[in-house]
């Protein structure tokens, strides 16, 4: 009697799950490749979307890719967002105007930095269209339509639900969120799901690294660790590399400005106007006090880089102890002797006429829109000056051109010989390399059944896919393909 009503509750409860399917992850952008950061999560009839960034690269498969979604944004139920960048927040206002209506949660000051940053994207995005439209009339071809506009962007925010590191909220159906710190970027988040799901009735932790910062950062506390975790979505941007350590790097910055100074020249560094500028001024504020070399005229071009820099003072409770207790203290490094913000567009074009020696910081980081392309310009052909990058910059963009070396690239539709010497600084890099995404997922604990490994060119990711391999044998590790969809 026992086993019949036992083989019977068994048989109803497979008749009630028929319609339930099993967990699902969908790679929908950031796969082999570092831009687009976008993952569905289906569980308990809920669609859960982690990122949702632009693809960034060659502009016509710019558009193609970021155009379209490879699902209905209506039937998207939330948004966990890891960070503000570019790259994983981008395209949040075009799914909006196509039909989302849920909420989209982040940390406080992921929020905040998106409201300046989504819409200067949208902004940059519609100045192109603009761009393309003029050469498209020129050929008699129709005109394109922005995705989204500024007000699309305005409008997204009113979508975000904050939540604070280590805090936990319920955000669908047998789904429990929580942040904890990533280290990447003021408000950058790894994110946690805590999921029962109904299909197999099993209880699973997913953790979602979104970009994992470097420890000892000067700004920025270390990544978190996290416990029992069963999969893991992890980034691969450094796979394979190593970068300079902090120490080589405060030389060989104070070597390069010291060159400048004796040139008389300029440094032109184009730099992300979020976290890179203010972890820059940071560092040079400390490397002029210990007089590494002398005051030099600094100029920050960038009116998000100056917007940016006061959502800092408004966090300094998620920086690192002792950068929160610099910005309370008597000096301001982000407001250093010699160091110019500059708002306007007036005195944008008045650094054309500006003799050296000077260091101009402006976006954006991979030289692919904004001020910098100026200033690329006006710089790019004299022999006397240095162009720093101090960043990751994503293949056939104008910023990894000039870093690999091209000796002729087309800025603004005009062709110009590199001739300014090249430097480049990863340790400013806001990635972890290759050990560090190592020992990050030592720190990881749990079983980690599957790890799959994203934001990352392939063969980057392969690197580390064989790394991690060897390191975890008990665990699948393995590069997730673009679109494909793997049931837990
Ligand atoms: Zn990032
Ligand atoms: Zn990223």
């Amino acid at each position: 009697m026992f086993r019949q009503d036992a083989a019977l509750s068994l048989a109803i409860s497979a008749c009630l799950r028929w319609d339930v399917a099993n967990m699902k992850i969908t790679f929908c952008g950031a796969a082999g490749t570092t831009t687009g950061s976008k993952h569905l999560i289906e569980v308990n009839n809920s669609r859960i979307l982690l990122d949702c960034g632009l693809y960034q690269g060659r502009r016509a498969e710019a558009m193609e890719r970021n155009r379209d979604f490879p699902f209905d944004p209506a039937k998207i139920d939330c948004v966990v967002l890891s960070h503000a960048h570019i790259d994983h927040a981008g395209n949040l206002p075009h799914l909006c105007k196509r039909g989302f209506t849920g909420n989209i949660f982040s940390t406080p000051a992921t929020r905040d930095l998106c409201s300046i940053m989504l819409p200067d994207a949208a902004h940059i995005h519609e100045s192109d269209i603009s761009w393309l439209n003029r050469h498209r009339k020129r050929d008699d071809l129709p005109e394109l339509e922005p995705s989204y506009r500024q007000v699309d962007a305005e409008k997204c925010l009113r979508q975000f639900v904050t939540l604070g590191y280590e805090r936990h909220m319920h955000i669908a159906d047998g789904v429990r969120l929580t942040f904890i710190d990533a280290g990447h970027v003021l408000g950058s988040a790894q994110v946690i799901l805590d999921i029962d799901d109904q299909a197999t009735g099993k209880h699973s932790r997913l953790l979602f690294s979104g970009d994992i910062g470097r420890p000892d950062n000067d700004l920025l506390n270390n990544p978190a660790p996290c416990e029992k975790v069963d999969y893991v979505i992890m980034e691969s941007t450094y796979g394979g590399r190593k970068h300079e350590l902090a120490a080589q790097t405060a030389d060989h910055l104070c070597k390069i400005i010291r060159e400048v100074q004796q040139r008389r020249s300029h440094l032109i560094i184009p730099s992300f106007a979020v976290e890179r500028t203010q972890q820059l001024l940071f560092t040079l504020d400390r490397l002029r006090h210990e007089n590494c070399f002398g005051p030099i005229a600094t100029y920050v071009d960038s009116p998000l880089a100056v917007k940016a820099t006061e959502i800092f003072r408004l966090h300094v409770d998620e920086l690192k102890p002792e950068a929160s207790k610099a910005l309370f203290m008597r000096h301001d490094p982000f407001g250093f002797e010699g160091l110019h913000l500059v708002r306007t567009v007036d005195e944008s074009k008045s650094l054309n006429r500006i003799k050296g020696p000077a260091i101009i910081i402006s976006a954006s980081g991979m030289a692919e829109s904004g001020r910098i392309l100026h200033h690329l310009r006006n710089n790019v052909e004299n022999p006397n000056n240095i162009l720093l990058f101090v960043g990751y910059c994503a293949e056939n963009t104008l910023g990894w051109k000039l870093r690999s070396g091209h000796k002729h690239v087309n800025i603004l539709g005009d062709e110009f010989e590199v001739r300014a010497e090249i430097e480049t600084l990863d340790s400013f890099s806001g990635h972890a390399d290759h050990d560090e995404l190592l020992s990050w997922f030592d720190r990881v604990g749990g079983v980690k059944k599957r790890v799959f490994l994203v934001h990352g060119e392939p063969e980057r990711s392969e690197k580390l896919c064989e790394a991690l391999s060897a390191k975890h044998p008990t665990g699948q590790v393995e590069v997730a393909r673009l679109m494909q969809s793997v049931e837990l």
